[in-house]
């Protein structure tokens, strides 16, 4: 099918990467302008000072005013664009905004000169930022269009029938030269045709590839996807046998089925603790492939300083077994709120103070900091543990990955919950790292922190959609 040279929205730019791209790039034109407002309105009060050349101060001025003017218009309205395609969208208020720019221009022209003003040059920089954002064949409409007027314009100057303007006091070209100046205009023109045609194929191309890497990874997401379910499957039939197994066990070792020697009982024992093991690293992968699995987050407003205290009520017993202080601090006055999904962000923050827990001999210290900052809540987990060795730091997100020491001294552990919390805190645009030795270091206890940052709002992906990860 052939397409239609006039549509605003062809076909190759719907894909959401674009809206997003063109959402920055519009809101990028509108703060360059109010630099080219004040670069103008410098020209008209400067020129006669610092140049010495004669310039229409006072109707320049009143262009660079009108720039602001409307300029403030478009800023307002920047805040309203939808970043998917709207009945008013990106690229009608792109097509709005270059139009102006090239109205602006063309008056400003007429005023320095004309087709002898300096400025001359600046159109094609005009059309090389619309050919960037909108379908050559509006761009082309747009030229041809600018060139019409000027082109008028420059016959009626020079039939005297509207006065010419010029920079300075100078015999202007116009009526000695007028074939040099036909000549520089038609230079112009083909510069301004070839502008749109390079800079638009080019940015077609990089849009389409762009659009390609995309659908690629979008492919490499479903298969991964696919994967996690596969694995779902088995797994979650691995765990019935299993914990079947376990259940037996529990009935020969509580005596149910008669007294035990204790030569049995304690490979019994053995075999009961590796099977709960099982079971751990089972639920620990369905957790983490059902976290892959989950491709947009559902956010609520959550109580941060809430949900710590909740997972500390639910591991007391574990803490004050083993005589760990815990303690927490916030810089906030009140309790902290976060846009998020409450079940992943207890699930991440779980993970991250269990395992404060698990790796801190007993009368240890664990803290919980929450310090809010701008748009921005850091959340430090802190204890003065077992440490994590600075050459194994690298490898601590990796699946499975354990530490040295960690191996040493206990055969409990996955490795996989700190991929867990990584992926959550991604899925959340937060950042996850680490540092050991701790602030809580003593005398052979160098401890760990984990720090988390997290936006307190979610980045607007897209008005009303769910934010994805
Ligand atoms: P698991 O604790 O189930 O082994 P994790 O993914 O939660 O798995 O942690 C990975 C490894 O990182 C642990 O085995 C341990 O070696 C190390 N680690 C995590 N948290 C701490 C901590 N607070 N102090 C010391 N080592 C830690």
């Amino acid at each position: 099918m052939r397409a239609k040279p006039f549509v605003l929205t062809p076909q190759w730019i719907m894909f959401d990467e674009f809206w997003i791209s063109l959402k920055r790039r519009n809101r990028w034109l509108v703060y360059l302008r109010y630099g080219a407002a004040a670069m103008l309105a410098g020209f008209a009060a400067g020129a006669p000072l610092a140049l010495h050349l004669r310039v229409e101060t006072v109707p320049i001025l009143m262009i660079a005013a009108a720039i602001l003017a409307y300029n403030l218009v478009l800023h307002r309205l920047l805040q309203t664009i939808p970043t998917t395609h709207a009945r008013f969208h990106g690229l009608h208020f792109a097509l709005i905004q270059i139009s102006l720019d090239i109205v602006a221009l063309l008056v400003f022209l007429y005023l320095s000169g004309g087709i002898e003003s300096p400025f001359f040059v600046l159109l094609i920089f005009h059309v090389i930022i619309g050919s960037l954002i909108l379908p050559r064949a509006i761009v082309s409409t747009i030229i041809t269009i600018a060139v019409a007027v000027m082109g008028t314009g420059t016959f009626m100057e020079f039939r005297g029938i509207i006065p010419h303007y010029t920079i300075g006091d100078f015999p202007h070209l116009l009526s000695s030269h007028p074939n040099y100046l036909v000549l520089s205009f038609v230079v112009m023109v083909f510069a301004l045709y070839m502008s749109n045609y390079l800079a638009n194929s080019i940015s077609k191309e990089l849009y389409q590839r762009e659009r390609a890497l995309t659908q690629a990874y979008k492919d490499l997401e479903d298969a991964e996807k696919a994967k996690s379910r596969y694995v779902m499957s088995v797994v979650h039939d691995l765990k019935t046998p299993i914990a079947a197994a376990i259940t037996y066990l529990t009935l020969i070792l509580d005596k149910t089925f008669g007294p035990l020697k204790p030569e049995i009982e304690r490979p019994l024992e053995r075999s009961k603790h590796r099977l709960a093991g099982a079971i751990k690293l089972i639920n620990d992968i369905l957790e983490l492939s059902q976290v892959r699995l989950s491709g947009g987050l559902t956010t609520e407003k959550v109580n941060l300083t809430e949900i710590i205290h909740e997972i500390y009520d639910e591991m007391r017993i574990m803490f004050t077994s083993k005589n760990i202080r815990f303690t927490t601090w916030t810089n906030a006055a009140e309790d902290v709120y976060i846009e998020a999904d409450p079940k992943l962000l207890k699930l991440a923050l779980a993970n991250l103070i269990s395992n404060a827990h698990k790796y801190t001999d007993p009368e240890g210290n664990v803290e919980v900091h929450i310090k809010v900052k701008g748009d921005f809540v850091f959340i430090e987990v802190a204890d003065d543990g077992i440490g994590i060795p600075e050459q194994e730091q690298s490898r601590i997100f990796e699946d499975f990955f354990r530490t040295s020491i960690s191996k040493k001294r206990t055969t409990e552990g996955t490795g996989l919950g700190l991929t867990i919390v990584r992926q959550i805190i991604q899925q959340m645009h937060g950042s996850i790292r680490l540092e050991s030795p701790s602030r809580l270091a003593r005398e052979g206890r160098p401890g760990t922190a984990f720090f988390v940052t997290l936006p307190r709002i979610l980045p607007d992906i897209s008005p009303g959609e769910t934010a994805k990860a």
